[in-house]
């Protein structure tokens, strides 16, 4: 069990947009009680920097920083913390956002965004933090009807057991363990296959496929098996 935390979390916001900053500030003060204390940064060093003197719980990265980008930013972070990287992207950043991601970055919100999908994220981030390791492999994980216990190896769909290949299953458990989170193609296909097939980009197009089909009511319209356009797909957390 972990202990609900006493002090609010602290969020470490690395962006050179003034008025980015403003409006999260604005935003995060408003909520009764402020859920989260937030350091700013506006710039990639200054980010590194507070990084390592505040610890902070989350750290939200804007990709385009005047000084070092948000993917090298996350380079340098994941060369000593395990600490989750939500990253601030524009629209024109796409490829930028799949290397932050591939770099180590948990997850991504784009511009414009709206303050309860970024605080829904950075709450999927939290739980993964607070998860212990060893933990994962006896969780249950509920997404609607969907039920796949990782422990049992079992999957089940209002109560019926579905049958998996064992592909089929290691990419389920593997999105189930970072549900509410993306995953991109790359770290599915090195997870799943293994790193040689790290650009088999339709292999895991149709183990997908599969998988809607064996598990979505609608699999034209998935409803767990979710596709993030361009990046990856991540499983509908609860
Ligand atoms: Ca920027």
């Amino acid at each position: 069990m972990t202990a609900k935390p006493t002090t609010p979390a602290t969020l470490l916001l690395i962006e050179d947009e003034p008025q980015m900053r403003r409006f999260l500030r604005g935003a995060i003060a408003a909520l009764d009680p402020p859920p989260y204390r937030l350091i700013e940064a506006a710039t990639g060093a200054e980010g590194l920097l507070a990084a390592s003197t505040h610890h902070p719980e989350v750290i939200l990265l804007d990709l385009g920083l005047p000084d070092i980008g948000g993917v090298e930013v996350t380079r340098r972070l994941r060369e000593w913390t395990r600490v989750p990287i939500i990253v601030i992207s524009a629209r024109q950043q796409e490829s930028d956002k799949v290397d932050a991601l591939d770099a180590g970055a948990d997850d991504y919100v784009t511009k414009p965004f709206g303050l309860p999908e970024l605080l829904a994220r950075v709450r999927v981030a939290l739980r993964h933090a607070h998860e212990p390791e060893l933990r994962n492999e006896s969780l249950v994980v509920v997404s609607g009807e969907l039920k796949i216990d990782l422990a049992n190896r079992l999957v089940t769909r209002g109560g019926e057991d579905v049958r998996l290949t064992p592909v089929e299953y290691k990419l389920l458990a593997t999105l189930a363990r970072n549900a509410g989170r993306v995953l991109t193609h790359q770290q599915l296909l090195k997870e799943v296959w293994g790193p040689r097939y790290a650009t088999q980009k339709q292999y895991l197009h149709v183990y997908i496929g599969h998988l809607r089909s064996k598990l979505e009511p609608e699999p034209a319209r998935p409803r767990f098996l979710l596709t993030d356009a361009g990046v990856g797909y991540r499983l509908k957390a609860e």
